[in-house]
This record gives structure tokens, C-alpha cells and sequence, in this order.
């Protein structure tokens, strides 16, 4: 009986190596539109920790979906990875993404920051607020984002192009909360309020403000970290608006499991790893956004710009919405 026993278990033994081969888990391929700095750490740390093993393609937004869609069921790729909310929903319309349930991933990820049909999940938060000259304006002048349509502003505000989606999507946000008519009026008096033609990108528009050309402006707050880290001096900060109402804007980077993954397991298993407290301190604290998942604490530069709340709406209606949106935005002029 002996050696029987003992040769069936060296054998029970050496089962998972002899299967170990034949797995076709231990690789995942990522399409990513969040850069390669960003995201290369996250995928070392789960191949250190899980032995799986993750090739990645970086790229624009747009040419990504476009890729991924043009491959069909071809595509190598099984999990996209990418930014803002309305391109998370432009990827689940298009046809590319997959329905997944998880328990993890509900407990994780609060229910506005994730798809309500389950196709994509928010992975870290990015505020949309005001920032202004600390020089010229008090905190106390100011309480909304409507507010900046009002006349005390005229010639002060400065803003990014409309062409952003970052714009898109807060636009959309607000016709969802305000309808439409409302929304129109408020973007009409920004445009008639502005100082300049509207900036390129968030840090110019903050340059133009610590520069005294415009008082008051609105970027998402990670730009801000990064300007304030490289230049400490500017006479800028942030304000968090609609704290007595519906909250600040926040919009998401995230991700989704494709439709024809080869690995969609293993996706998500490596989906649901990021949103756990380890990977999230790496997703958001490298770009200086906050976690999605509640439970974990934002990189202390971020947490020092104050608490606040946040609109609790669905960010999938920033998707919904920006066609919308964007037409608003021409009739009212904003370029
Ligand atoms: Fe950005």
C-alpha cells in the first residue's frame, strides 16, 4: 500500500507542472491610452506578484478604438485600458467591449464610476474644477461653475478648448443636471466672460492665470499638481465648486474587458486586481489622481488640496450626452 500511495501522490504532485504549459492564462495583452510611464509600473507589479505576463500597445484614444475595432474578433488585445468616461462608453457602443460581472469589482468601484451595464469600470478619479489667481481672487467670490457665466467675469475667465472631451463630458454633466436651455445660458456667458480664444491644454490655461491675463479658469486638478510641483511659486489654487449642491465634476480613466479576449479570465482577474488598494495607490498617485476605490487614501500632495464632494452621477452620461454637448458648445461659440 506504501509506495502506491506515495507514487500516486508524487504523481497528484506534478500535476499542475505538467499542465502549467497548456494554460493560456499566464499572458494578458493590454491596448492602453494611458502612456506607457503611467501604466508600465502597474503591469511589473502583477507579473512580480502572479508570474502572468502582460503585453501592452500604447496610443491615442481614438486610433486605439479604432484599431481594436478594426481587428474584430482578431484583435490580440483582451483588456482596453483608457481615458474619460465618454470614450469608455464611445468603446462599449462601437461593440468592443464585454459584459463582465464581479463581485470585486462592485465592492471596489463606487456605482457612478462604473458602467451600469457592466462593460467598463472606473479605475481613478480626475476632478474637473475651478482653479484661480490667489492674487486677484478670494474664495469667497466664488461657488459654482454656472457662477463664471456671471458678469463680475467678463474678460477674467480663461478656458480650454472646446474640442477637449474633458469640456464634452462637463458640459454633458451639466445638461444632465441643468437640462438644456440652462446649460446653453451658462456657456454663453463663459464665452462672453473670456479673457482670451481658449487655451490648447489645461497648463497653459493655468500659465495665463498665474500670468494675470485671466483670473479664473477650469482644469482638471492633476494638471495643477504638476504645474504647482514644478513651479511652487505661481500664485494659483484650486476651488472646489457646487459643494452645496450637486458636487464637482469628476470624470474617470478605467477600463474594460474586450469583446473577443482570448484571455478574458485572466483580464478579469488583472481588471480586478486594479482596482484593489495596492494597484490603485500605483494608478492614481502616479498621475496625481485620486483612487477610484473609496477605501484608499490619495498621494498625500493630492489629499492636501482639501476634501470635497463630488457629483454622484453616472459618468457614463458624459457618453450619453456629449453629441449634445458638443453642438451646445457651437451654437453657443465656445470654440
Ligand atoms: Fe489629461
Amino acid at each position: 500500500m506504501k509506495p502506491l500511495r506515495y507514487a500516486l501522490l508524487s504523481l497528484l504532485a506534478l500535476l499542475p507542472l505538467a499542465f502549467a504549459p497548456v494554460q493560456a492564462a499566464d499572458e494578458i495583452v493590454v491596448y492602453s491610452a494611458r502612456n506607457e510611464q503611467l501604466i508600465k509600473p502597474l503591469f511589473d507589479a502583477y507579473t512580480k506578484e502572479t508570474g502572468v505576463n502582460i503585453q501592452f500597445v500604447t496610443g491615442q484614444e481614438g486610433p486605439l478604438l479604432a484599431r481594436l475595432k478594426a481587428e474584430g474578433k482578431n484583435t490580440p488585445a483582451d483588456l482596453l485600458i483608457t481615458v474619460d468616461a465618454g470614450n469608455l462608453w464611445q468603446a462599449a457602443q462601437e461593440g468592443v467591449l464585454a459584459k463582465v460581472e464581479s463581485k470585486t469589482l462592485h465592492d471596489n468601484i463606487p456605482a457612478h464610476l462604473r458602467d451600469p451595464d457592466g462593460y467598463w469600470y472606473g479605475l481613478s478619479v480626475r476632478a474637473r474644477t475651478i482653479v484661480y489667481n490667489t492674487q486677484k481672487v478670494k474664495p469667497a467670490d466664488l461657488a459654482s461653475y454656472e457662477g463664471l457665466g456671471a458678469a463680475q467675469w467678463k474678460g477674467r475667465l480663461c478656458l480650454r478648448s472646446s474640442k477637449k472631451v474633458y469640456n464634452q463630458s462637463l458640459v454633458a454633466m451639466m445638461i444632465a443636471r441643468l437640462g438644456e436651455q440652462k446649460t446653453e445660458e451658462i456657456v454663453r456667458g463663459w464665452v462672453t466672460n473670456l479673457a482670451t480664444e481658449p487655451h490648447s491644454d489645461d497648463t497653459k490655461e493655468m500659465e495665463a492665470i498665474a500670468a494675470g491675463q485671466c483670473d479664473v479658469g477650469i482644469v482638471n486638478t492633476y494638471y495643477y499638481g504638476r504645474l504647482m510641483k514644478s513651479k511652487p511659486e505661481l500664485p494659483l489654487a484650486l476651488y472646489w465648486p457646487n459643494q452645496n449642491d450637486r458636487g464637482v465634476h469628476v470624470n474617470i480613466s478605467g477600463a474594460g474587458v474586450t469583446k473577443h479576449a482570448r484571455h478574458a479570465q485572466a483580464a478579469l482577474k488583472f481588471l480586478e486586481w486594479l482596482s484593489g488598494d495596492k494597484a490603485q495607490h500605483l494608478f492614481a498617485d502616479s498621475n496625481l489622481e485620486f483612487p477610484a476605490n473609496p477605501q484608499v487614501q490619495p498621494d498625500p500632495l493630492v489629499a492636501s488640496w482639501g476634501a470635497f464632494k463630488q457629483d454622484t452621477i453616472n459618468v457614463a452620461e458624459a457618453g450619453k450626452l456629449q453629441a449634445r454637448a458638443v453642438m451646445l458648445m457651437d451654437r453657443a461659440g465656445y470654440k
